[in-house]
């Protein structure tokens, strides 16, 4: 079946949805090995259709698989990865931040034989939705702030060019198989390397990489709702405006509408895929105030450039909070488009947003 032509203003989500309870239960005994090959593959199975279906039903245009078969952001990718010794965290009790951290010490060439699980992702999507959806993976320098030097390599630096060329190996992969939109995700820690490093390590993994449409999310980090650095991207214009993405996906809602502006300043010629939830916030943005955002957003970046999603991945909400969240982004969004003269009408009809944000 064809996917749907997408609306102006079209809404999707970062990468990660809300993991439901029954899910974290799961891992519980899936971790102390009471689940066999079949019961994890329909688990997650499982969990992959309720994702798809709360963004069907909340009425998103493209959707994700959740990440529903990943544990935590890049936690599990590193099972994929040969050449690689795990190390202790330096700090186990009390809150956790970066140094409770599991890190890994390189003791030959990082490799990674069997790929890193995104074309199961790719198969199981293509069966269970006809909706558009992307595909995402942590990118190389993100990966590679928990391995050390070590081995064969100097610096972390060494590391990530390492990681591009695996990364490069699995999308290249992926659009042979038909993915249409893939996307790298990207802490963006200013202090740590210049931007133009960062922007060809980006490159690197998408060359020759021949999709629809090229991602990158670029967020300012989320461990336990923190962030890692100061909260703007304005050292990254005006480079990241040549990077060979098409669209770049960035928090915005987190920081009250902070440097929408940097599209205008910069006459960036990228599409912008605007964070208009906040995520680090427990409240439900009403309808109007996605609008208003939208609306803010308008003001430097002309419509046909500008996508509408949370400021991040879901993961790190209950699922009530995600779902009334994305019933909330969707209605915003409608309400703008349908202020905007000839507006194309071929977009998900919007859910009611309920009163309260209890699933129904
Ligand atoms: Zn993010």
């Amino acid at each position: 079946m064809t996917a749907p032509a997408l609306p102006i203003l079209p809404t999707t989500v970062v990468g990660s949805y809300a993991i439901p309870a029954w899910l974290w239960a799961a891992w519980e005994k899936i971790e102390a090995g009471g689940f066999g090959a079949m019961d994890l593959a329909e688990t997650e199975n499982d969990a992959v259709d309720t994702a798809i279906r709360d963004q069907e039903r909340a009425g998103v245009d493209l959707i994700s698989d959740g990440e529903m078969r990943r544990q935590g952001f890049i936690v599990s990718i590193f099972k994929y990865f040969r050449g690689l010794r795990q190390l202790e965290p330096r700090r186990k009790v009390g809150v956790l931040a970066y140094d409770g951290h599991v890190f890994y010490e390189p003791q030959e060439r990082i490799s990674a034989p069997e790929g890193l699980g995104a074309l199961k992702e790719l198969e199981y999507l293509r069966r269970a939705t006809t909706r558009p959806f992307k595909i995402t993976l942590p990118g190389p320098m993100t990966l590679a702030t928990q391995i050390t030097k070590g081995g064969p390599y100097r610096d972390r630096l060494e590391v990530a060019a390492d990681l591009a060329t695996i990364i490069n190996r699995e999308l290249r992969a992926l659009a042979a198989g038909g993915a249409r939109n893939l996307q790298l995700d990207d802490v963006y820690q200013s202090f740590l390397m210049e931007p133009k490093r960062l922007i060809e390590l980006y490159d690197r993994c998408f060359d020759g990489v021949a999709v629809e449409r090229r991602f990158w999310h670029i967020c300012f980090g989320t461990l336990e709702g923190f962030g890692y650095g100061e909260r703007t991207y304005r050292p990254l214009f005006p480079a990241i405006c040549g990077v060979s993405a098409d669209q770049l996906v960035l928090e915005f809602a987190n920081r009250e509408m902070a440097e929408t502006r940097l599209w205008r300043e910069f006459d960036c010629p990228k599409e912008l895929g605007a964070g208009v939830l906040d995520l680090k916030n427990f409240y439900v943005e009403s309808p109007d105030l996605v609008a208003r955002r939208i609306r803010r957003l308008l003001e430097s970046v002309r419509a046909e450039k500008l996508w509408i999603n949370p400021d991040c991945g879901l993961a790190r909400l209950p699922r009530h909070l995600a779902f009334a969240k994305l019933q909330a982004l969707v209605a915003g969004a409608h309400e703008v488009r349908n202020g905007l003269v000839g507006a194309p009408s071929t977009s998900n009809r919007p859910p009611s947003v309920q009163g309260d944000h209890e699933l129904r």
